[in-house]
């Protein structure tokens, strides 16, 4: 192995900068370059679109982060242009879907939510940066717990964790006191309602500097930082294939989107953290196929609605001048629309959903000012719960030889469904959002099932395991088969998990880049495993 060694990332979210920031952090001559198909779209690269005080600044950044669904600025992104489908819904701002209509769409007919982001920062510059921790089954059974903690704090650490984001919001505290009498007798010790964790760094006037890649990456985008001399982004670069020598990566071969010229990039080891269905397709296009490639793909499905809350409740909860200094609060960032973020955290046997609970001035939608809810100065809060799939083969991803998608690599296509067994844990949670909601107040949307794909949260398609036959990558995550390929992300997480997944997905990030820069300082103890079939000519 060089002494310098080049190491390339695909891919600029949370997991492809905690690859960079680790490595270069843990090897003093390395040298690491992070391709990334969509363009820079913040003037720190990766920071949170949420972070964008203006409007209409907002709205472009979050516009030329929709790739394929990007509208007038799709072909300065290096994507030709496509007849746009009427009818189709619309993916959250900032993500296009994947089944887009349109030529070269995916096809998800029974995942129709499903999108991506496409920019530096990747969904992390959208995200809304819960970051809980796993717990009970959700857990990595093959990482034990004392390795697990300074993973997962690690990865707290990197993503400037909060634990207690918005615990001086006396509205917050009121939602708190009501939820824990309605489950609190419930639900067992150190799993009760409380604050959700997030990411960011609370600013000095009760607002949120909401984290993104830009805050994993660190002192890698502060110039004049030795770590920043060593890492160089390139953005609107797309990595069309990995070049292999037998069972080791040789380098990649990359597309500028904005000179369309193709070049081959020798590399020394390659993190693919490509999200949940283009690393898999990366993979396919280069000939890497696995027996679990984009196999046992899971989400949480979510249950959600919007509750007004009731006046007489929190009046005896919170005094009229907490009222009053919490509206003040709200107004000094108008922008930012959620107020405080409270849970109910996955426990088993006796909750195993994860309950999102945000407080928030004004519903989501317009509501009709003829409703009696209409213009509660008490505000309301959305609430989610978030229930397991259970991971079978059966659901998943497959890629064509024969199709191309709108970026010319194989198209695919997912299939995926609902078992009695989700089926019946989705109407345990229903009845249990109905109990919360009228625990706090008024429905002034009634609980539904969001539509398969919904969650952004894709996990399985790349599982991590400790067996070649139903897993894609090892428990350091390196890619069965290889000796210097890793991949990253949410599709590495191998279970029924309920909730918001990036926290646990940098977390093993970590524990791959550590392992990763122990193989290239010549220190690897671990041999790659000859699975031979899984590389395909
Ligand atoms: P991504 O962030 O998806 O980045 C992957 C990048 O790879 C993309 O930028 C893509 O353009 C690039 N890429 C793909 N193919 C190629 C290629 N061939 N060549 C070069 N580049 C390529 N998670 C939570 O834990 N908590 C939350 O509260 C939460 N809220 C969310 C809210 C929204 C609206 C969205 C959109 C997501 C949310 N998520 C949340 C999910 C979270 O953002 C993701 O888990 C996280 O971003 C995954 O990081 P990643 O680095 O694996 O992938």
């Amino acid at each position: 192995m060089s002494d310098t060694p080049t190491i390339a990332v695909v891919g600029s979210g949370p997991i492809g900068s905690a690859y960079a920031r680790v490595l270069l952090e843990l090897l003093p001559h390395a040298r690491v370059i992070m391709f990334e198909a969509g363009p820079q779209v913040t003037q720190r690269p990766g920071e949170s679109v949420r972070n964008i005080a203006d409007p209409d600044e907002k709205a472009r950044a979050r516009e030329r982060s929709q790739g394929p669904q990007a509208g007038d600025f799709r072909e300065s992104l290096g994507i030709p242009a496509a007849a746009v489908v009427e009818g189709m819904f619309t993916a959250r701002q900032g993500t296009h879907l994947l089944d887009f209509g349109a030529e070269g769409s995916a096809h998800a007919p029974t995942f129709p939510a499903a999108a991506a982001a496409t920019n530096v920062g990747g969904q992390g510059s959208h995200w809304t940066c819960a970051i809980p921790r796993p717990a009970f089954s959700e857990k990595l059974d093959f990482i034990a717990d004392d390795e697990w903690e300074d993973l997962v704090s690690t990865a707290e650490g990197l993503l400037h964790h909060q634990s207690a984001a918005f615990s001086d919001s006396p509205v917050g505290a009121a939602i708190r006191t009501l939820l824990d009498r309605e489950f609190g007798a419930e639900l067992p010790e150190g799993y009760g309602v409380s604050t959700l964790p997030v990411a960011g760094d609370p600013q000095p006037d009760g607002s949120m500097r909401w984290a993104g890649a830009d805050t994993v990456l660190g002192p890698l985008i502060e110039p004049g930082t030795d770590v920043a001399a060593r890492f160089e982004l390139r953005d609107l670069t797309l990595v069309r294939r990995i070049e292999l020598d037998g069972s080791h990566v040789r380098g990649v071969v990359v597309e500028d989107l904005r000179t369309r010229e193709e070049s081959f990039v020798p590399v020394d080891a390659l993190v693919v953290a490509a999200d949940a269905f283009r690393s898999p397709q990366l993979l396919w296009a280069s000939g890497i196929r696995p027996a679990a490639l984009g196999r046992y793909l899971t989400e949480h499905h979510v249950v959600i609605s919007t509750v007004s809350l009731d006046a007489d409740r929190m009046a005896a909860l919170v005094t009229e001048d907490e009222l009053q200094s919490e509206l003040a609060r709200r107004a000094t960032n108008p922008a930012d629309p959620v107020a405080a973020v409270n849970r109910i955290p996955f426990s088993e046997p006796e909750h195993p959903y994860s309950a999102q609970i945000m407080y928030a001035e004004n519903p989501p939608f317009a509501l009709d000012p003829a409703h009696p809810a209409a213009g509660n100065r008490w505000g309301y809060v959305n609430m989610g719960f978030g229930v397991r799939k259970f991971p079978r083969v059966e659901d998943g991803v497959t890629f064509s030889d024969d199709e191309l998608d709108y970026r010319g690599l194989p198209n695919f296509t997912i299939e995926y469904a609902l078992t009695e067994r989700e089926d019946a844990e989705i109407a345990q949670a229903t009845a249990r959002l109905r109990r919360a909601g009228h625990a706090l107040g008024t429905f002034v949307a009634d609980p539904r099932l969001l539509p398969n794909g919904s969650s952004l949260h894709y996990m399985g398609t790349m599982r991590a395991g400790t067996d070649p036959e139903t897993s894609v990558a090892d428990p350091y995550s390196r890619v069965w088969g290889f000796d210097n390929l890793v991949v990253g992300g949410n599709g590495l997480i191998p279970t029924a998990n309920t909730m918001n997944p990036t926290l646990t997905s940098v977390a093993i990030a970590v524990r791959g880049a550590r392992h990763l820069a122990e193989e290239l300082r010549g220190g690897g103890t671990t041999e790659a495993e000859p699975v031979a079939e899984a590389v395909e000519a």
